[in-house]
């Protein structure tokens, strides 16, 4: 019986936790349960807001919202990339009369713009409209911008004498691997597992915070973090270059308890595994 005002431990252990009930709601509706808080500022105006952006967490005991999504898109990726046993052959759609005039649009107006800047003239106004056609090309659905691109930096780690030599093929553009036949007609791809982990830092107790924080290396765990991304891009790309074609993976890149990053990844093909430990070598070469 419940008299006003007076409840037993009971009862009140048994009324459920209002942060449960959020939790459950959040995952029932397929929404991230860490969401990450971030402000934007927008330069222009100097307006603030506060934006939340799912966590991406691929476990599901951690946020299951955001493993389900994650879960789903691999399966999409892997129909449609790994699995697939011909060159998919993307022809663009052809351009719409709206894009086409679009585009002529800005090429008039480009024209306009340099006989006044030639004539020393101030462009100011036709460089707002430039802009403004740019983005409309863009919402259009057109890719790409209509200006040639900048010459892109080309940083060659060509000539460096601490980096390994690996032997390149000139890269194809496909990106299917080879298929093998057995005696017994079966096909198959070979494919190779490999994890790529950095070094310790030094000792981490049980939540992963430095057991030893005077002898933790910091600074490498830091420059780690920061340059994993690109240190795994260079591996890909010898990888590539090594196979001599565009060859397509699967990885998951995982922290450690330690922290350290860590990333498994599933190359088709049969790449030899004292190959992979010489592109390895030569990728932290080259960023080393
Ligand atoms: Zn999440």
């Amino acid at each position: 019986m419940v008299t006003a005002g007076r409840t037993t431990r009971a009862q009140r252990m048994a009324a459920p936790l209002a942060r449960t009930v959020v939790r459950d709601l959040a995952a029932e509706h397929g929404a991230c349960l860490r969401p990450v808080q971030l402000r934007r500022t927008e330069i222009d105006t100097g307006h603030v807001e506060q934006v939340l952006i799912p966590c991406g967490h691929t476990l599901a005991s951690v946020c299951p919202s955001c493993a389900e999504r994650a879960r789903i898109l691999r399966a999409a990726q892997c129909r449609e990339g790994w699995h697939l046993d011909h060159e998919p052959v993307i022809d663009p759609d052809p351009a719409t009369e709206d894009q086409r005039a679009l585009v002529t649009d800005r090429a008039e107006t480009q024209e306009a713009r340099d006989l006044l800047a030639s004539a020393g003239v101030d462009t100011g106004d036709l460089d707002e409209q430039i802009g403004e056609l740019d983005e409309a090309i863009t919402d259009s659905g057109l890719r790409g911008r209509v200006l040639p691109a900048r010459p892109r930096r080309h940083r060659s780690t060509r000539r460096r004498q601490d980096a390994a030599p690996l032997p390149r093929r000139p890269v194809s553009s496909r990106t299917v691997g080879r298929t093998y036949f057995a005696p017994d007609g079966k096909m198959f791809r070979p494919s190779l597992f490999v994890t790529l982990t950095c070094p310790s830092y030094g000792r981490v107790g049980e939540d992963g915070a430095p057991a030893d924080p005077d002898t933790y290396d910091y600074t490498r765990a830091a420059r780690d973090a920061l340059h994993f991304a690109a240190l795994f891009d260079r591996f890909i790309q010898n990888l590539r270059r090594f196979t001599g074609y565009d060859l397509q993976y699967f990885a998951a890149i995982e922290p450690q308890r330690r922290l350290a990053p860590h990333v498994h990844h599933l190359p088709p093909d049969l790449v030899a595994i004292n190959r992979g430990r010489q592109i390895r070598r030569r990728a932290s070469a080259q960023l080393g």
